[in-house]
């Protein structure tokens, strides 16, 4: 049987006893980010022998996994992250999933796990997200928050790349990451610790990264800081990027510049569709380092005039205020700046199919 442009893979299984609608409507007043699951989740298996088999969208159910299984002691994981809006029209899309898929089948390659073809990624996103329509906030700033990700499943204490892969997908639904709009947070750059290094998995979306990441995260919070800004590992000198978020630095004459990608920054989605905007409406956005020195000096002398962070949680976080062992100031006037709230907007109404979309980027699924 053919679903839309797929024939099916994914099984539908539905669950016996979903949320009650009233129960439900509760849920979604005020979800705030990850907290709310739906009913259902896409699940597919993966063996060396049968290759990709067993897909479902099924009830949202813990798992049983043997203790052994390779996840648990090598960290053999990856996962994506991305959105599905509801449209002013009433529709339903996701946002640039194409690039989602290449992303994760990059990261596998990378994590030694095996590639999943782009349409299984497409369809379990796009079944899962018809199945859960009910559940998209109906408050400013909602959507449904994607989480496909892959783990190794073969019990085998031996190190070497599991035979056997679960690949599953939740969804749940989020608020507005930032409540009341984007408030400018402060960034604690650490210089201790390194998110990547050269030759490493930082280009990877692997939990992996996150868990080094952390230590650093609640350093900074310890400080009385929002969020944790990396710096390289060779010279720990060039800005990197937040624990899960890009960098975008915005200058004086109107240019834009974020870190280039050498292998030790996640390529974001987000960052990529902000170069494109920047670049469609005429701004010079430059790929080159920035060295945290100069962002100092940029900043105090005016050079420098708005800092944000951007993905696809928060979509654009402007950055108010900078510090290190040794230094502490402030970005612009330490709010939200112009071109930061112009990228948040615009970016914003092209995800919500109010803003025409050039470049393709809206996936309309029902
Ligand atoms: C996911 C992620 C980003 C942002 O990527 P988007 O595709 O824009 O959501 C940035 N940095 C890290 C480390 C990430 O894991």
């Amino acid at each position: 049987m053919a679903w839309g442009q797929f024939s099916v893979t994914f099984a539908f299984e539905p669950h016996p006893a979903p949320v009650t609608a009233s129960e439900r409507e509760a849920r979604l007043v005020d979800p705030a980010f990850g907290r709310v699951f739906t009913d259902h989740m896409a699940i597919l298996h993966y063996s060396e022998d049968k290759g990709w088999h067993d897909g479902a969208i099924t009830q949202r159910v813990s798992l049983t996994m043997d203790p052994a299984s390779s996840v648990f002691h090598y960290a053999q994981e990856i996962f994506e992250g991305l959105k599905a809006y509801r449209l002013d029209d009433g529709g339903l899309a996701l946002f640039r999933p194409d690039a989602n898929a290449r992303r994760f089948n990059a990261s596998a390659r990378r994590m030694a796990m095996p590639d999943l073809p782009e349409e299984l990624f497409l369809e379990s996103c796009e079944r899962l997200v018809l199945t859960e329509r009910d559940w998209f906030p109906a408050i400013e700033g909602g959507s449904l928050y994607l989480r496909p990700f892959m783990i190794a499943s073969e019990a085998f204490l031996g190190v070497k790349p599991s035979a056997e892969f679960l690949y599953m997908v939740l969804a749940s639904s989020v608020g507005a990451y930032w409540k009341g709009g984007a408030r400018a947070v402060s960034l604690w750059v650490s210089h201790d610790y390194t998110r990547a290094a050269p030759g490493g998995t930082g280009e990877a979306k692997c939990g992996g990264n996150y868990a080094t990441s952390l230590v650093a995260q609640q350093e900074a919070i310890r400080r009385g800081f929002d969020q944790v800004v990396f710096l390289d590992a060779a010279e720990r000198r060039w800005i990197e990027e937040l624990g899960g978020m890009n960098i975008f630095f915005v200058f004086d004459d109107g240019s834009i510049q974020t870190p280039p990608l050498t292998g030790t920054i996640l390529p974001g989605i987000t960052r990529d569709s902000i170069l494109t905007i920047a670049r469609d409406e005429g701004l010079v956005a430059r790929e080159e380092p920035y060295a945290i020195d100069q962002w100092r000096a940029d900043a105090q002398s005016g050079r420098l005039v708005e800092s944000f962070a951007c993905g696809t949680a928060a979509v654009v976080t402007p950055i108010g205020r900078v510090a290190g062992p040794d230094y502490d100031f402030a970005i612009g006037s330490g709010a939200t700046g112009q071109l930061t709230a112009r990228f948040l907007d615009r970016l914003t109404a092209i995800q919500r199919g109010r803003a025409p979309d050039p470049h393709g980027w809206l996936r309309r699924i029902g």
